[in-house]
């Protein structure tokens, strides 16, 4: 009993110290444990306006670049046991990188979950994001976008022999997302009845699918079918997909030099054949039918 209430008073104290030191952090626009708004503002404050500071100019006059990127989605950002990178982003952060004057031995690539995101770009820790990461409005608050460069659909990714043919069929199973993206946020709006679990990564959700602690994964249809590629005969995409997915080039917010010169290098990878290349060696191996690029709406 009385260690209880010991423990009771010393979590009230460290709450009451969390407390403090939160409201001394943003007080400073330094706090970025509570998510986007904080570290928004302490980008465009400790960055003096955001104005004058391109990540072009950077890439430029140190020949260096860190682009946020998955580093468990087969097809599209994967870290391969050897410590190298492959996947679509990959080749279209590589591409952009060099049209900034960045050579592949420029670039470190630095892992950002969904969740993870908006931070890592409002404290500079990254200079861009290349990572099925969907253009929103809510994102735009705290982050500038150059694109998009693909569009995917969401969609459900089920055992080969699961009844689940849509996703007004997931009552009273367990459905797996990613905190932060847009697909959980999907699901709470769309599909408030079904139960959710999130986990960081997609990767977590595909394990748990194996193992049958849940029924199903729901994200993007392309990122959905790298992951069946990985495990043949074992999964299957349920095809009904239920969104539009623009995946944008994330970048500081205000950042609208490096927005025109990322656009720019994006259509030259669509004019030159490389943005198709890229998809058919990186996507086209898992089936996925490789679509039209799009028009570029981030101006
Ligand atoms: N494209 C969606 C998003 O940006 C889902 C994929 C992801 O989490 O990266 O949230």
């Amino acid at each position: 009993m009385i260690r209880f209430r010991t423990l009771g008073v010393v979590v009230a104290a460290a709450a009451a110290m969390a407390l403090t030191l939160s409201g001394c952090g943003s007080d400073n626009g330094n706090g970025n444990a509570g998510g986007d708004q904080t570290s928004t503002a302490a980008a465009s404050g400790g960055g003096g306006g955001g104005g004058g500071d391109s990540i072009v100019d950077k890439a430029k006059s140190s020949g260096k670049l860190t682009i946020g990127v998955k580093f468990d989605q087969p097809g599209l950002g994967l870290k391969k046991p050897d410590g190298s990178f492959a996947g679509f982003d990959i080749d279209v952060a590589r591409y952009i990188a060099k049209e900034l004057g960045v050579e592949e031995s420029g670039i470190t690539f630095k892992e950002t979950p969904s969740a993870q995101r908006e931070t890592a770009l409002g404290n500079h820790e990254v200079d861009m994001i290349v990572a099925t990461y969907s253009i929103t409005d809510k994102r735009k608050e705290a982050v500038t976008f150059a694109g998009p460069y693909f569009i995917a659909h969401q969609d459900l990714l089920v055992k080969k022999d699961s009844d689940i043919t849509s996703p007004d069929k997931l009552a009273n199973k367990l459905l797996c997302s990613v905190t932060g993206s847009t697909s959980a946020q999907k699901v709470k709006d769309k599909y408030p009845d079904v139960q959710l679990k999130e986990y960081g990564g997609y990767s977590d959700c595909v394990n748990a699918l194996k193992s049958g602690a849940i029924d199903a994964v729901t994200t993007d249809d392309v990122i959905l079918a790298g992951y069946a590629a990985q495990y043949p005969g074992e999964f299957k995409l349920v095809g009904e997909p239920f969104s539009d997915e623009n995946y944008g080039v994330g970048l500081w917010k205000g950042d609208t030099k490096a927005q025109s010169a990322v656009n720019a290098a994006i259509e030259k990878m669509q004019s030159d054949g490389s943005w198709k290349k890229f998809l058919d060696d990186n996507v086209g191996p898992s089936g996925y039918e490789i679509p039209d690029p799009p028009e570029i709406t981030e101006k």
